[in-house]
């Protein structure tokens, strides 16, 4: 099935383990062609969640759909179409990154349909070296695992995800343990994956990371999913314009009444009219060193949710 209807869907979904209910009743939505940030602090059901999704553990209740079909009844018909890398790559360390591909490779059941690319050894061969060349190992395809960084490595479990040359890439955590360099060079990797056409759902607990990567996300807390939203909505501009100016007190008097707060030399002011107030400013003297729209950063939103949510917790 391959319709415009979204490459995962959940309805109601719960697990519990014993007296932990890890996830419980998320409605998770994730289309086609999106990068999906599925945030939340470590313990809130990421994981779990993941796993559920690929039949990894069982729902105690709920239903999971995988391109519109049932999950984990229809696991040996779509699992071919996803790649995953979940709780971090596992490979042999004695052997060489392109060995440890074409075992994985060897061992993988194939889908016998178009762009499989085949299970003989050189279309293995040549499906393993391009996965390598995609996550930037080729060069090192020959090297030991236990000679790579975890960067490297991290990069290993996301050519293993590739494969199949997935439509759909889960990726629970890729970042974790890397470096800058690391992270930025995954970063790239996805972001080019996407524009090709992959549909990838990423799990992480840094909002800076989703917020320069993902086009929507979801936030999990304490299993439930308290918000799934487009990046670019949550940080639409607020109504308020953010000025930043050395005279800052001439501003306060100028803008009388307008000025909504004010916190050393920058004031934020209740217009949308960046340009009017900008000229206003300018033709009374005032030094403007910044203005423009107020956007918060999804740090801000997901504060400002999580203090929504714990007063009515408070008031209930
Ligand atoms: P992290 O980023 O730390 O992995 P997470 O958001 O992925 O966190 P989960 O690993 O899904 O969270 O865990 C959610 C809750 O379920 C936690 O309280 C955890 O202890 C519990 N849990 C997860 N797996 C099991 C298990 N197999 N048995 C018992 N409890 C579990």
């Amino acid at each position: 099935m391959t319709g415009s209807g979204p490459v995962i869907a959940t309805r109601a979904l719960v697990k519990h383990f014993g007296p932990v209910r890890a996830v419980d009743g998320i409605d998770l939505t994730v289309r086609r062609g999106e990068i999906y940030g599925f945030l939340g602090a470590n313990g809130s059901g990421k994981t779990t969640t993941v796993r559920l999704l690929l039949g990894l553990v069982l729902a105690t209740s709920g239903e999971i759909e995988l391109f519109g079909r049932a999950m984990p009844r229809s696991a040996g018909d779509v699992l071919h179409r996803v790649g995953a890398l979940v709780e971090g790559p596992a490979a042999y360390g004695h052997l060489s990154g392109t060995t440890n591909l074409m075992l994985l490779d060897a061992s993988a059941r194939l889908p016998a349909g178009p762009g499989s690319g085949g299970r003989g050894r050189a279309a293995r061969r040549a499906r393993v070296s391009e996965a390598m060349d995609v996550v930037g190992l080729g060069a090192v395809g020959r090297r030991r695992v236990s000679a790579y960084s975890l960067g490297m490595r991290q990069r290993l479990g996301i050519a293993a995800a590739l494969l199949r040359q997935p439509e759909l890439l889960v990726l629970d955590e890729p970042t974790n343990g890397l470096d800058p360099q690391g992270i930025r060079e995954v970063r790239q990797l996805l972001v080019e994956l996407n524009r090709t056409g992959t549909t990838i759902l990423l799990s992480s607990h840094l909002l800076a990371e989703v917020e320069q990567l993902c086009t929507r996300i979801g936030l999990l807390d304490r299993g439930r999913l308290v918000l799934q939203d487009e990046v670019a909505t949550l940080r639409a501009p607020t109504g308020r314009t953010l000025v930043v100016t050395p005279d800052a007190d001439a501003a306060h008097a100028l803008l009388d009444g307008r000025v909504a707060t004010r916190a050393g030399d920058r004031l934020l002011v209740e217009t949308t009219d960046a340009a009017a107030l900008n000229a206003r400013l300018v033709a009374a003297g005032i030094r403007v060193v910044e203005l423009g729209p107020e956007r918060r950063t999804l740090e801000e939103v997901v504060a400002a949710r999580t203090r929504e949510r714990q007063a009515g917790e408070v008031a209930r």
